[in-house]
């Protein structure tokens, strides 16, 4: 099946003030058609000239991109089935929502009532109809926001790209919103891209994520995967909190170079209770203690000087919080582990 979006070997190098920025480094991945991907990563790894290349905002310095197996690289965002949301919006104060949502269509010189038909409809889909004569300034963020995404989807688009469409509301109204649009995508079968440096915006919505690191893509996995099979250092620690452990550690727990254990993954006792089972394979002193609501997550000082390790109690479990210099003993199942590469500790 042809990709809805190739990337092969994308390259963007900025040049500002005699330095060279390499904003996207040799990208390649393939979306599928009807696919929920997301390009996640931290803010200035290039997740967004990324999003540009596809659109045609950003010409590549070097690679091609094709969209349903046509290679758009050098066609300007007019001519690439595609829209986009950006992160502000950008809707017209000066005109109704009606008007704005049916932009588009009326450039296109298609007639008044078939555009406002057509627009409404799309209110419609983002449940927003009683809105239409409004001006922007008369709705709220959550509002505005699905305002332009039906002015994005009343062209049609196959791909609809997204660049951090909900950056701007806050967790209550986001939450609401990350349900919403993955239902809307479902509804519609449109592919999207979308773009987040929020971990759990990212695993909560995606059928698969992309990680950036420094305009590289570090790893492409489903949400699980990428949870509970990391490839990279980088990758265990931006989607989630990891222990990770080198060297000696490493080699005795999980005979590898570099290894990662997820903090809920490592059972604690506490006190002078004898651990229940025959061997815990580590003993420390709790150094501190935070409150998640549903877990306690511990920080274990090792003897000697050992790393420290996370581990998670669950507040059912113990419903009093650790004390700050109890013994803790931990141990973990080998399944826990899991060896990862760890690029910045390997000699060039
Ligand atoms: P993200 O969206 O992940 O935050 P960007 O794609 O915006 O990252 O930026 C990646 C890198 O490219 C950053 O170092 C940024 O400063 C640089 N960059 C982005 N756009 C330009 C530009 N037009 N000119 C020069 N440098 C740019
Ligand atoms: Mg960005």
């Amino acid at each position: 099946m042809t990709a809805a979006v190739s990337l092969r070997e994308v390259s963007c190098v900025f040049r500002s003030s005699g330095k060279s920025v390499h904003a996207v480094d040799r990208v390649s991945l393939d979306v599928q058609s009807g696919e929920f991907f997301t390009l996640l990563g931290p803010s200035g790894s290039g997740k967004t000239t990324c999003l540009r290349m596809i659109g045609g905002f950003t010409l590549p310095t070097s690679g091609s991109i094709s969209i349903h197996g046509a290679d758009v690289s050098q066609l300007p965002p007019y001519s690439r089935p595609v829209n986009t949301v950006f992160q502000d919006y950008a809707l017209f104060p000066h005109m109704t929502i009606l008007d704005n949502v049916a932009y588009s269509l009326m450039v296109r010189g298609v007639d008044r009532s078939t555009r406002d038909r057509r627009a409404l409809a799309l209110l419609e889909t983002v449940q927003l109809p009683e809105v239409a004569h409004r001006k922007p300034v008369q709705l709220s963020g959550g509002q505005r926001q699905r305002v332009a995404l039906a002015r994005a989807l009343i062209s049609e688009p196959k791909v609809l790209l997204l660049d951090e469409p909900l950056g701007a509301l806050d967790l209550k109204l986001r939450e609401q919103m990350q349900s919403e649009l993955k239902a809307l995508q479902r509804k519609l079968g449109i592919t999207f891209i979308f773009v987040t440096h929020d971990q759990h915006e990212a695993l909560s919505m995606s059928d698969r994520i992309g990680v950036f690191n420094k305009g590289r893509l570090e790893q492409i996995a489903t949400p699980s995967e990428l949870y509970n099979r990391p490839s990279t250092r980088f990758v265990a620690e931006f989607v989630g909190t990891a222990n990770v452990l080198h060297g000696a550690d490493a080699k005795v727990f999980g005979n590898a170079s570099t290894i990662m254990i997820r903090p809920e993954h490592i059972r604690l006792e506490l006190g002078t209770q004898t651990p229940t089972e025959s061997i815990a394979r580590v003993e420390g002193r709790v150094q501190e203690v935070q409150f998640f609501g549903s877990f306690w997550r511990v920080t274990v000082q090792r003897p000697n000087g050992a790393e420290s390790l996370l581990a998670d109690l669950a507040v059912h479990s113990a419903p009093q919080a650790p004390s700050v210099g109890d013994v803790a003993h931990l141990h973990w199942d080998d399944a826990a582990i899991h060896p990862i590469e760890d690029r910045d500790s390997v000699a060039p």
